[in-house]
């Protein structure tokens, strides 16, 4: 299916890399204006480019900003450029997201607060800016990245789990709140996906993962990113307030 998102603009949080790159890119196929949010310029140029190499329209614009999302006024600041620029959002996905994996004992108040804050406050950093104009135009797509973990809870992963958690409450309890504007409010919590984040795990980790995906792999950037295709578009009109497990059956 091709030309799902025509017309539509879109923000990805996180899209210089893994999987937000990868949603960004599906999003270009797709028809849509992407800007995304990192802070890694290189990255960010680069994806650019591979954007423009893969839209299928000439109307379409894709931009990057630099900007932490953890920090509510360059967040503020700069979602208020694009909104000058676009004139609107039609599709948000909280993706940037990070880990500092450590068993709480050991667990400094440093890496607890900045995961929190990157994973979690940032999305109510975009959300709070976005919502309004979203209810304005009655209508608008918000996909939250959780992961399994917010489900499931993990050793060693207090501080991203208790922020994944946070997110599908966050999630639930937005939806509630737009759905009678038309905006729907949505979380895809991934499993195990072949990324940057996941990279850096131990080979006796990984394999122990995979042994209990019963589908027997591990998932690519694109498994996720078809979902949140799926959520931003017409087809997920009467779909709100769920948690969409894409994982290999990790989690039955
Ligand atoms: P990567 O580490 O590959 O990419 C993370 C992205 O987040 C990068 O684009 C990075 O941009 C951006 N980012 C990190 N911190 C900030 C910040 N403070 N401000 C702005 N952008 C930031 O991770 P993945 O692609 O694997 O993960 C994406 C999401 O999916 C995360 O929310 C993660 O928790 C979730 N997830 C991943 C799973 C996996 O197995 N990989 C499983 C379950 C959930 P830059 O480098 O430019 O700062």
């Amino acid at each position: 299916m091709q030309q799902m998102l025509m017309g539509k603009n879109a923000l990805v949080t996180g899209g210089t890399a893994g999987i937000g790159k990868e949603i960004a890119l599906q999003f270009a196929r797709q028809g849509a204006s992407v800007a995304i949010f990192g802070t890694n310029e290189e990255r960010a140029i680069a994806a650019v480019q591979e954007m423009e190499k893969v839209k299928i329209s000439e109307n379409q614009k894709f931009a990057y900003f630099l900007v932490d999302v953890a920090h509510s006024k360059n967040v503020e600041e700069t979602l208020s450029k694009l909104l000058a620029d676009w004139s609107r959002i039609d599709i948000l996905v909280n993706n940037a997201g990070i880990t500092r994996d450590n068993l709480l004992m050991r667990m400094s108040e440093e890496d607890w607060d900045l995961v929190v804050d990157v994973n979690l406050k940032s999305v109510y950093n975009t959300c709070r800016v976005l919502a309004r104009p979203m209810m304005k135009a009655r209508s608008g797509k918000i996909i939250n990245i959780t992961s399994v973990i917010g489900l499931t809870g993990n050793a060693g992963q207090t501080n991203y789990a208790a922020s994944k958690s946070g997110m599908i409450g966050f999630t639930k309890s937005l939806a509630k709140e737009l759905a009678s504007r038309n905006v729907c409010v949505n979380c895809v919590a991934p499993g195990y996906i072949e990324t940057q984040m996941t990279q850096e795990l131990p080979d006796s980790v990984k394999e122990a993962v995979l042994s209990k995906i019963p589908l027997a792999r591990i998932g690519q950037p694109s498994d996720i990113a078809h979902a949140v295709l799926f959520l931003a578009s017409d087809l997920a009109n009467y779909i709100t307030g769920q948690v969409l497990t894409v994982d290999g059956g990790m989690v039955i």
